[in-house]
């Protein structure tokens, strides 16, 4: 694997596979059956995340995270991918955002979530604002020193409710050369707060039991000590952590299409047909082959991007590039092995359904195949003025 580069990786890789094969793999099926995580079972994986320095790990030491570089992260996520979202998020990796935090909001809610007393949710989309973000209608209105939010969001998703929000809202409109530009602002909303309601929404079969909450803000009010980074820069805000987002979507689909190659090469060579393992059947190897090389294409991406982050120097388009790839990459290996199964692979009593259903969401959240193909097509044209 080519993240894997010195003793320390090799080292920091082997004990995140180990966590995962002995206490989170066997909880997937009972996991996906329930359509949730036990409580028991997703504080177990917190409990042991956090012996093993796993808890945090993208934060840097100064604020007691983990201190890891984005290489080493990407080593991380890439085993987390090998397993159902549900299960690894209980391994909280709290947004970077959160080192914006000044004043009186680094113990409220950066070091609570370094810690794990807090869980945030970043929340940007709403039900009529999905791809088109600066199409959001929560707005937050000025009322002496303080705010008044109202408005809602949905699909906001974490592995249990958490304590408090990051929400982005329109504060204003900006003139710009390109033409008026909403403002927008990041605000930390607290869940107890009067006004605000955080409940379950709809259920998404990718990853079963990882939760989409909708969120209420009906005249919400906050004090400007709320207000997460500068008035009016929440979207510059989001977007240094959308692309590392985008990253570590990559390093997750790297992850689970290696374990579907490894079920679907298993099958290949121990499944007989007309007196021979299928896989000796070209239909069939040649598949395999070219499993293996769209794996190893997605894993080089990731290796760049990481390198060119650790290096300052990764751009939006980088991110982009690395969540289709990978993400498509991933869609096409688990068609593959389910084809490759036959009709086993539809079969609840293994685990390719699962793995197929949840490679899906891939291509979806953390912004559509579709505009992260707009992003990169905006870096190739625009310095040409079109
Ligand atoms: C399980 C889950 C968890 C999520 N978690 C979070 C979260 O924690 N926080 C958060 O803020 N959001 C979250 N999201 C939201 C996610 O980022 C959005 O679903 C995603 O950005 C797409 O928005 P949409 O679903 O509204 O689809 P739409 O924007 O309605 O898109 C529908 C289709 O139209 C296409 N399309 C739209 N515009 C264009 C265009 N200009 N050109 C070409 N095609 C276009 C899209 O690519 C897509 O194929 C989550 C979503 C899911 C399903």
């Amino acid at each position: 694997m080519t993240l894997v580069v010195s003793h320390e990786d090799e080292l920091l890789q082997k004990t995140v596979r180990s966590f995962f094969d002995e206490a989170v793999i066997p909880h997937e099926e009972l996991v996906d059956r329930l359509g949730e995580v036990p409580e028991e079972i997703g504080r177990e994986i917190e409990t042991k995340s956090k012996e093993l320095g796993l808890f945090a790990s993208n934060l840097p030491e100064s604020v007691g995270g983990g201190g890891l570089t984005y290489s080493q992260s990407a080593i991380i996520e890439r085993e987390f991918g090998r397993t159902s979202h549900a299960l690894h998020a209980w391994v909280a990796r709290p947004t970077e955002l959160l080192m914006a935090c000044e004043g009186d909001q680094i113990a409220k809610y950066l070091t609570p979530c370094v810690s794990g007393e807090k869980r945030e949710l970043f929340a940007l989309t709403e039900p009529e604002a999905g791809s088109d973000a600066m199409g959001m209608k929560t707005n937050a209105k000025r009322d002496g020193d303080d705010w008044v939010l109202n408005g809602s969001k949905h699909f906001i998703s974490a592995p249990t409710m958490a304590d408090f929000a990051i929400v982005f809202a329109v504060t204003g409109v900006d003139e710009t050369p390109r033409g008026n530009r909403k403002r927008i602002t990041a605000f930390l909303v607290d869940r107890d707060l009067p006004g605000v309601e955080f409940r379950e929404g709809n259920k998404c079969v990718s990853n079963r039991g990882y939760k989409t909450y909708e969120l209420m803000f009906d005249d919400v009010r906050l004090g400007s000590g709320q207000v997460l980074g500068e008035e009016g820069r929440g979207f510059e805000l989001a977007g240094q952590w959308l692309g590392m987002g985008r990253i570590w979507v990559g390093a997750t689909c790297c992850g689970k299409a290696e374990r579907m190659l490894e079920l679907a090469t298993e099958w290949a060579a121990t499944r007989k047909q007309f007196g021979k393992p299928i896989g000796s059947f070209q239909a069939t190897g040649f598949r395999l082959a070219d499993m293996t090389i769209g794996l190893r294409t997605a894993d080089l991406l990731v290796a760049d991007a990481v390198r060119r982050a650790d290096a300052g120097t990764m751009q939006d388009p980088d991110a982009a590039m690395v969540k289709v790839y990978c993400s498509e990459m991933l869609n096409k290996v688990a068609d593959d092995t389910v084809q490759i199964y036959g009709g086993m692979g539809l079969m609840e009593e293994m685990p390719i359904h699962r793995l197929w259903r949840d490679s899906r969401i891939e291509r979806i959240w953390d912004g559509t195949s579709e505009i992260q193909r707009h992003i990169i097509t905006r870096s190739i044209l625009r310095p040409l003025g079109a």
